[in-house]
């Protein structure tokens, strides 16, 4: 029988169960954690499903079809994520994004969108909703989408040339179907539109320039994320990641920027602005630039597993919480105390004699970006 390879850990199974603090106050809108990091932005993966294959990210000698995906019944329910959403919502969180594998292939998502479109944060505002998509869907989608209430999608883009993005998502998908994505999305107004960009020495770096081009003037901000070792199955190497300073240099070079403030803190991107006022682009500079001193994010895995670092090893089983009868009091004091714990910043520490061991980080695809 031929050999397979199998993922090195099954990150899948090793969720602490949450200790319930019996007498804890209820929340107050500003949780911080040991790095008096509040508590801001939540991820939910709501499938680690995807019918792309990129290598940095799923290589297919790994997600192949023998991988066992989770089984339905594993994952938490449109009712389960909006009961959890409200609970963070509660300790601060004010913005939602969904993400995966590919969100897209999450049955009836807009139904989940619309439940989410209707809470409110604690001053009584909306959530700031939205979507990172690899948008080979979102064509068919954009408008369903809208109408449930999405406020604007992210979109995974990393070439214009069909044959290296056809090489790079491995499932030889065109890439004009993405950019008709794309086009839909804008049309039915789920903007501003962000493309992320993963960039990989060697792989697509000669794309950067024709992707500024084409986007320089549209309106969606192109931004450009250094190749990252999530996961322990895409075999990064320190050599494959170009450095945004380079980035920075080589569009610089054909239209000459400035540097513009943040919109938010704790926001990932540097943004800087075309000087001939075609407008930004931005950086994502994870590993050459770490911006674990403002991390207000935490992720929930397709099947309630809590992760607070995108590095992190082990999450906190919420599911176990919601299936087990727990009252929104007692999740609400659970996740208050675990993001109290929190001390992680995987990133600063990265090739530092302090860096923890990482032999079993979670994927990318599990946990959504
Ligand atoms: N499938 C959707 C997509 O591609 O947009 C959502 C999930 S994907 C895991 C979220 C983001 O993570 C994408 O923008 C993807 O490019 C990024 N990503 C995945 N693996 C990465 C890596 N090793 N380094 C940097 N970014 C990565
Ligand atoms: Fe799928 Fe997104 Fe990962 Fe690519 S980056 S394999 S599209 S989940
Ligand atoms: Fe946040 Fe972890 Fe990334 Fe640092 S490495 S920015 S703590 S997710």
């Amino acid at each position: 029988m031929a050999e397979r390879s199998i993922p090195l850990v099954d990150h899948r199974s090793i969720g602490r169960v949450p200790r319930v603090p019996a007498a804890a106050p209820p929340p107050t809108g500003v949780l911080l954690d040991t790095r008096q990091r509040p508590l801001r932005d939540l991820r939910i993966s709501v499938t680690d499903r995807c019918n792309f294959r990129c290598s940095y990210c799923m290589p297919k000698s790994v997600f192949d079809r023998d991988h066992p995906f989770l089984p339905h019944k594993d994952l938490l329910t449109f009712e389960e994520i909006t009961r959890l959403a409200k609970v963070f919502i509660a300790h601060g969180v004010q913005k939602v994004r969904l993400t995966g594998g590919e969100p897209l292939l999450r049955k009836d998502l807009d139904r989940l969108v619309a439940m989410l479109a209707g809470l409110r944060t604690a001053e009584g505002r909306p959530l700031d909703l939205t979507l990172t998509t690899n948008a080979s869907l979102l064509a068919r989608k954009a408008r369903d989408l809208k109408d449930a209430g999405l406020q604007r999608v992210t979109v995974s883009l990393d070439a214009l040339d069909d044959a290296v993005f056809r090489r790079m998502n491995d499932m030889d998908f065109p890439v004009a179907d993405v950019l008709a994505g794309i086009e839909a999305a804008q049309a039915v107004g789920l903007g501003p539109i962000k493309v992320n960009m993963v960039v990989q020495r060697g792989v697509n770096d000669h794309e950067i320039l024709p992707m500024a081009r084409h986007f320089r003037g549209s309106g969606i901000v192109l931004r450009f994320i250094e190749y990252m070792d999530v996961g322990v199955t895409n075999g990064w190497r320190m050599d494959q990641v170009l450095p945004s300073a380079e980035v920075l240099e080589r569009i610089g070079r054909e239209f000459p920027l400035v540097p513009l403030q943040a919109n938010t803190p704790g926001e990932t991107a540097e943004r800087w602005a075309y000087r001939d006022g075609a407008g930004e682009i931005g950086l994502i500079s994870s590993v050459t630039r770490a911006f674990c001193r403002d991390c207000n994010r935490a992720r929930l895995s397709t099947e309630g597993q809590l992760y607070l670092c995108l590095f992190a090893s082990q999450g906190h089983d919420l599911r176990s919480l919601l299936r087990g009868n727990a009252s929104d009091e007692q999740i609400a004091a659970a996740i208050g105390h675990i993001w109290q714990q929190r001390d992680d910043r995987y990133s600063e520490l990265r090739g530092s004699a302090q860096a923890p061991e990482r032999s079993a980080k979670v994927e990318m695809s599990y946990i959504g970006g």
